[in-house]
């Protein structure tokens, strides 16, 4: 007797690799404070107005949550000024992208398409599907370049995959060139918005307004995360919107409890939690300025970024350098698994999480020069 087999797209898929895990760093190294700047996580921690409502509802967590979310999409609602149809919630904007997915891609006759590098996930929706995934490299300065995404749309493209800003570059597209895709559209395409550090960038007049595209009845998704500016990572909550046809047909694919009910309360009240919101911004801005020029100083070349992590080209093989701040207790990305391998992108952290890590990275560099 044999199992059945697995399918053997499933098998080709490559599992994601996550940011190692503080403890396991400590562990292996020896060391008790270790630091991680590596998943984009928000350093001031989780919204407390979400903290305190998700408290409060601890009570209530032997009842099943509302199927609906229908408190958290009426909330969105307001928020974005769209109706309450045009909006759905995922475990994470991780989980809509598997529900797009499963929407739109009915197998090898269809394409999407995604920069390269752009955010892992979408080639894992592409191998589940499974379907074509088009790989489009960036532009020299690591942005997604529009004008050769339009030249690879073929009749078989059903989705267009923009992350804006892009992770792991932090580069954004503008207003004028995600119109420019718009303009060159085929029927039957979508362009997917997914707009995780959407908070960190929107006050740039430049930044493209997808909900204003939902609204001219663009066929457009966006997508955004509780996971980043509001500091829930770790509760699972994403949304999006589109047109009521796209949102309804997510709504079939979805399990009808794919949000927890902690987490559907804790979004609410990190949605209002305003002070919180404007203070990570804040924060961001200026940590991610100081990264820029300390890490320029140091001779490095920093890819401007309008999110919470910053690429920084290092003129070297990245490996190295990225072990090297391990043995010093700090976790960063390397850009090897993500096709740069002189690159490493750093998550802004804390001011004194910053501090640790110029201190081991001027050590490296310093060091590196002396035996050269
Ligand atoms: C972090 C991230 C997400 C996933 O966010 P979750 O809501 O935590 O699943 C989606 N897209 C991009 C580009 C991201 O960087």
């Amino acid at each position: 007797m044999t199992p059945a087999p697995v399918r053997p797209n499933v098998l080709r898929m490559r599992p994601y690799s996550p940011g190692r895990p503080i403890e396991e760093v400590e562990r292996e190294r020896g060391l008790t404070d270790v630091i991680k700047l590596a998943s984009n996580e928000n350093p001031l921690g989780g919204s407390p107005k979400a903290r305190a409502a998700m408290a409060e509802a601890l009570d209530k967590i032997h009842l099943y949550p509302d199927a609906s979310v229908f408190g958290l999409s009426s909330a969105l609602a307001n928020h974005l000024d769209l109706p309450k149809g045009q909006i759905f919630v995922g475990n994470g904007s991780d989980e809509l992208l598997t529900l797009i997915g499963l929407a739109f891609l009915s197998g090898l006759e269809d394409e999407i398409i995604v920069g390269n590098p752009s955010f892992v996930r979408y080639d894992s929706m592409a191998e589940l599907a499974p379907c074509g995934c088009v790989q489009v490299p960036l532009t020299a300065d690591y942005r997604l370049d529009i004008p050769a995404m339009i030249g690879a749309i073929t009749p078989r493209t059903k989705l267009v995959m923009l992350a804006n800003p892009n992770n792991p570059t932090g580069t954004r597209v503008t207003r004028q060139e995600v119109d420019a895709l718009f303009a060159a559209l085929p029927e039957g395409v979508t362009v997917v918005l997914d707009e995780a550090y959407f908070e960190f960038a929107c006050d740039d007049p430049g930044f493209p307004n997808s909900v204003e595209n939902v609204k001219q009845g663009k066929p457009v998704i966006g997508l955004r995360t509780f996971s980043k500016t509001y500091g829930l990572a770790g509760i699972r909550v994403g949304y999006g919107f589109a047109s009521p046809e796209i949102a309804e047909a997510i709504q079939r694919v979805r399990a009808p409890f794919n949000v927890n009910a902690l987490a559907q309360i804790g979004a609410v009240a990190a949605l209002a939690d305003k002070e919180f919101i404007s203070e990570t911004v804040r924060h961001n801005r200026s940590e991610r300025d100081r990264l820029m020029q300390i890490t320029t100083e140091l001779g490095l070349k920093p890819v401007p970024s309008a999110a919470n992590f910053v690429l920084i080209d290092l003129g070297r093989p990245a490996n190295p350098w990225v072990e090297q701040l391990l043995d010093r207790g700090v976790i960063v990305r390397s850009g090897v698994g993500l096709g740069l391998p002189n690159c490493m992108r750093v998550s802004v952290g804390t001011t004194a999480e910053m501090d640790r890590f110029y201190a081991a990275l001027t050590e490296i560099v310093k060091g590196d020069t002396a035996s050269a």
